[in-house]
């Protein structure tokens, strides 16, 4: 991966030009993992990279119907209804997710949990409509959340639950890992210059489009989606952000974010958007959110031992007040920009 952090917004509702990457020469998308993955490519056999483009795209279709906590008969829908009661055999490649998963959960603290479940559920969040739950329902659903009730065996490749109600959601990795299996596809493909995103949450850039030596990446301001706050060049590597304004929920007046802190038990709080960039999709999308919920200081702190990863922060400041931004890992020196 090559990163480079070309500007950060510094003046009073400053606006950081984006270059434009030069118009793609093949462009297909598909609806899937609630949101719409996209795929950019430039070439000049635009027959096969568009072919190439689909194929990728169905992969992530599949995945869905693999990964999904939502449909009926997916593979997580299976281990969420039957692990706690047995050991379940896990396919090969979501056994090395969840491994994957586990990992980041040690090496962030806790931060990242996919068995947020039974939390995301207290807060109303899935139905879409937050509520705030009671102090003993917190309570008990931080009983059943933990990585650490997870027992895994990797020689039988199976996992168990060791709380009943205990459940997996993959939605904070799983766009990002569909993003990688996609670029896998069209490396296989031969393609040379590709973009690869999940809507507005996860990318990953293959080399760089005709002319440019980089792909030019914009990180939205929340408080104003037409401006960026600031611009990143990137090639071969991964972008994340966590914190889309669309995803703030409502709930007894106050306002909060779909991410919850694991070991509180309550949405995080502190973090209007945090971005992480890394060489692979799936690691950027889980450290995004991880980094939402660990905030500047926690995320130094992941950083002084993961010098490969990249952030930027936007911390909460008070209402009116404009974002202040927190770029951390470029030129191993950490930079701050505040917007007056
Ligand atoms: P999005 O997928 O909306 O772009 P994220 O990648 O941050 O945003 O993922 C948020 C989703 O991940 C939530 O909707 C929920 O399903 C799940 N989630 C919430 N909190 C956590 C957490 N602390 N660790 C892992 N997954 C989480
Ligand atoms: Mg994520």
């Amino acid at each position: 991966m090559e990163i480079k952090l070309l500007s950060i917004s510094e003046k009073p509702g400053q606006v950081t030009e984006i270059p434009a990457n030069p118009a793609p020469d093949v462009v297909e998308s598909a609806s899937t993992m609630g949101t719409v993955f996209e795929i950019l490519i430039y070439g000049s056999d635009r027959r096969n990279l568009s072919a190439a483009a689909r194929q990728a795209l169905r992969e992530i279709v599949n995945l869905d119907d693999q990964l999904s906590r939502w449909k009926s008969g997916t593979d997580i829908a299976y281990i969420n209804a039957h692990a706690a009661k047995e050991r379940v055999r896990v396919e090969p490649e979501l056994f090395d997710l969840l491994l994957r998963s586990r990992r980041i959960w040690s090496e962030t603290n806790g931060a990242f949990d996919i068995t947020v479940a039974p939390l995301v559920k207290a807060w109303g969040f899935y139905e879409k409509k937050g509520r705030l739950p009671g102090s003993e329902e917190t309570k008990s659903a931080l009983e059943i959340v933990g990585m650490e009730h997870v027992v895994f065996d990797e020689e039988e490749r199976t996992i168990f639950f060791e709380r009943s109600g205990m459940e997996i959601d993959l939605g904070g990795i799983g766009k990002g890992y569909a993003v990688d299996r996609a670029v896998e596809i069209l490396e296989a493909c031969e393609v040379k210059a590709a973009l690869v995103n999940s809507g507005t949450s996860s990318m990953y850039a293959i080399g760089s489009p005709p002319g440019q030596e980089w792909w030019h990446i914009g990180i939205r301001n929340p408080k104003d989606e037409e401006k960026s706050v600031a611009t990143l060049a990137l090639k071969d590597g991964s972008v994340s952000t966590s914190g889309a304004p669309e995803k703030v929920f409502e709930v007894a007046g106050k306002k909060y974010s779909h991410i919850i802190d694991p070991r509180s038990g309550r949405p995080a709080e502190g973090s209007v958007s945090a971005t992480a960039i890394v060489g692979s999709a799936a690691e950027s999308d889980a450290l995004a959110t991880a980094f939402y919920v660990l905030r500047v200081a926690g995320t130094r702190a992941y950083w002084e031992k993961h010098a490969d990863v990249k952030a930027i922060l936007i911390p909460a400041t008070d209402e009116g007040k404009k974002p202040a931004v927190v770029a951390i890992g470029f030129d191993r020196n950490e930079s701050t920009k505040r917007d007056k």
